[in-house]
């Protein structure tokens, strides 16, 4: 068997384990944060959770990125610092500045995320960096590039304004939840999920790939549901939670 033939073979099984993610998650809350419950087996703390879960991605693209066959042009350089910008942050940087003490979250949950972002990092890092044709300087003009960069940095001021804002409702060392009412959280519950999915979505039309629409696609599958779950759990947990306010589509759904 060919690395090509299991690259292709993981490359479908992420669309339709994408697919089956997606529908199990509107029956059954991932059992983290605000959901985690009993019954699911050991636990880690969360900060040694997300940095385990996350920090596969910034290494395995690393690892492509200089194990690849193709040159260095500047829109490699793009690419790589695109994906580890975020990464860096999410796995090194976002689990040590989580406030509250928080539940733990479960082995499986830990192993399933790391197993993804694994396999997640090989696909987009070696599809970009050895199988696709080399990406030379003339994709930085084309209108794909720009129009999905563009998106990709909006979504990341987004997610990293969100997430910020989450972390403020507490002070140091409390653990309640409040409603979130600030900028974006006026129209939407989940504006970091929002911001997350605008992030992949900018990265699939910037890197014009099946690997990056796979993420994409995967990550409305995780968090479209989870914002659906998010809303609903607000506005039964908070009877005067604003009506007009939707879960992740402003004005929208
Ligand atoms: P949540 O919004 O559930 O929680 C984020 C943090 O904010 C947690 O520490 C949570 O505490 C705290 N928090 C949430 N709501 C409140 C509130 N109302 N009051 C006080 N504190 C609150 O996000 P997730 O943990 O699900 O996700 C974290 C990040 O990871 C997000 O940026 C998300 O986009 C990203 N992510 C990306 C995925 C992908 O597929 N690409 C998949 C999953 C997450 P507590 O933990 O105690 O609930």
């Amino acid at each position: 068997v060919t690395e090509r033939a299991l690259f292709n073979g993981l490359l479908l099984a992420m669309f339709v384990l994408a697919g089956l993610v997606f529908v199990a998650l509107f029956f059954m809350e991932a059992p983290y944060g605000r959901y985690a419950r009993h019954g699911w087996g050991l636990g880690l703390g969360r900060r040694m959770a997300w940095l385990v879960m996350e920090s596969a991605s910034p290494i395995v693209f690393a690892v492509c990125f200089w194990s690849g066959g193709h040159r260095y042009t500047p829109a490699m350089l793009i690419f790589l610092l695109m994906w580890e910008a975020h990464y860096i942050h999410r796995a090194f940087i976002y689990p040590f500045s989580l406030r509250g003490t928080g539940g733990k979250m479960p082995v499986l949950i830990i192993a399933f995320g790391l197993l993804f972002n694994t396999a997640n990092a090989y696909l987009n890092g070696r599809n970009l960096f050895h199988f696709a044709p080399e990406y030379g300087s003339e994709w930085l003009r084309d209108p794909r590039f720009i129009a999905g960069a563009a998106l990709f940095v909006i979504g990341f001021v987004l997610n990293r304004w969100a997430d910020r804002a989450l972390r403020g409702l507490r002070r140091p060392g409390e653990s309640g939840y409040r409603v979130p009412g600030r900028g974006l959280y006026k129209l939407v519950s989940c504006p970091n999920y929002l911001g997350e999915i605008i992030t992949w979505t900018g990265w699939a039309v910037a890197t014009w790939s099946l690997p990056g629409l796979a993420f994409a696609v995967w990550t409305v599958a995780n968090l479209a549901p989870r914002a659906r779950s998010h809303h609903a759990w607000y506005r039964q947990r908070f009877p005067d939670y604003p009506p007009q306010r939707k879960a992740l589509l402003p004005g929208l759904w």
